[in-house]
């Protein structure tokens, strides 16, 4: 299978230097960057700039989604303020093509009056859905996290490092956290609400680790789609164990899969040092490539130490995997 020209429909990649944006190009990729309600990421409103820039430059390389923050929630103020940026953000020469959340809803956010956690499915979030509907924007959604959040830490798992790293986020042993079953719930009520909303489950829904579940889903709400970012190697596993199923589900569910790939950057490439852009570029690079081989080929990869082999899918499934959804889903990307 010859390449062609691909969308990657998740990424945080701030390629603001012509060679970054040569190695975008050389992959034959636009990339789609998402903003993210996270600090660590820039905060949304230096992210917005950011990836909208890059948009206007040089559309044929970079298309975005946009976010909000939670300063204020949930003040008539927090309400106006958000619906005004996403308005803007929506308007005009290199518009946002999406809205993301993240999983901070559910799993951080705290009403302010009673300190209970606050779900997406909270009412008070409606007016965002709503106008979400209202404009033919897609929302992607980040809600809960793999069920390894709530398990014991394991060095075979694909989110060891992760979780090791980043102890606030790993749930193992807490009673007084919600339920993976809860956030995904929460999520679920959003695609009931809104059957006119494109919801697009970020990383396979949160659902990765059980196929059957997301297909119930698909054939429950027909507003629902997941990206495949940032579960490579989780999918690999299981193609490891069960190769057959897994390519049946992506031929079964060829409509309702936008590739990804979720490479992070912290910060715009061209405000790093010589040695930490080297390194995103390079990891990009090879994610790009070993993600191509995983669906398009039966080479025999390297995940974790198994040799396990792609699943080669058909053509007219790998253009709509990689190009036709995400352009039909995120429109104007
Ligand atoms: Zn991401």
């Amino acid at each position: 299978m010859e390449l062609f020209s691909r969308i990657d429909a998740h990424v945080h990649f701030p390629a603001d230097t012509s060679q970054a944006q040569q190695i975008v190009r050389d992959a034959r990729l636009k990339v789609v960057n998402v903003c993210v309600d996270d600090q660590e990421l820039g905060g949304v409103a230096a992210q917005r700039q950011w990836y909208r820039a890059l948009a206007i430059t040089q559309p044929e390389l970079f298309a975005w989604i946009t976010s909000f923050d939670l300063c204020g929630f949930p003040s008539p103020q927090w309400k106006q303020r958000v619906l005004e940026q996403l308005r803007e953000d929506f308007t005009g020469e290199g518009a946002a093509v999406g809205c993301k959340v993240w999983k901070n809803i559910g799993m951080e956010l705290r009403d302010p009056a009673t300190n209970q956690w606050v779900f997406i499915d909270d009412a008070r979030f409606d007016p965002v859905f709503s106008f979400l509907q209202q404009q033919r924007k897609a929302v992607l959604m980040h809600i809960g996290e793999p069920l390894a959040c709530w398990q014991e830490l394991d060095p075979a798992s694909p989110h060891y490092g992760y979780y090791s790293t980043q102890p606030q986020w790993h749930w193992y042993g807490r009673n007084d956290v919600p339920s993976h079953a809860r956030l995904i719930a929460s999520r679920d009520a959003i695609a009931q609400r809104y059957p006119h909303l494109a919801v697009v489950g970020a990383h396979y829904g949160s659902l990765e680790s059980d196929l059957a579940e997301i297909a119930a889903r698909f054939e429950r709400y027909p507003n629902f789609f997941v990206d495949t970012s940032g579960r490579l190697v989780d999918m690999a596993l299981q193609a490891g164990r069960d190769r057959q199923k897994v390519r049946d589900f992506f031929l079964r569910y060829s409509d309702r899969l936008i590739w990804g790939t979720d490479p992070v950057c912290l910060c715009p490439l061209s405000q790093m040092d010589e040695q930490t852009r080297q390194a995103r570029q390079s990891q990009a690079q090879r994610l790009w490539a070993k993600e191509w081989r995983f669906f398009a080929t039966n080479d025999e990869l390297n995940f974790n130490g198994a040799k396990i082999c792609g699943l080669a899918l058909p053509e007219t499934v790998l253009k709509k995997l990689f190009v036709d959804n995400a352009r039909r889903i995120y429109v104007g990307v």
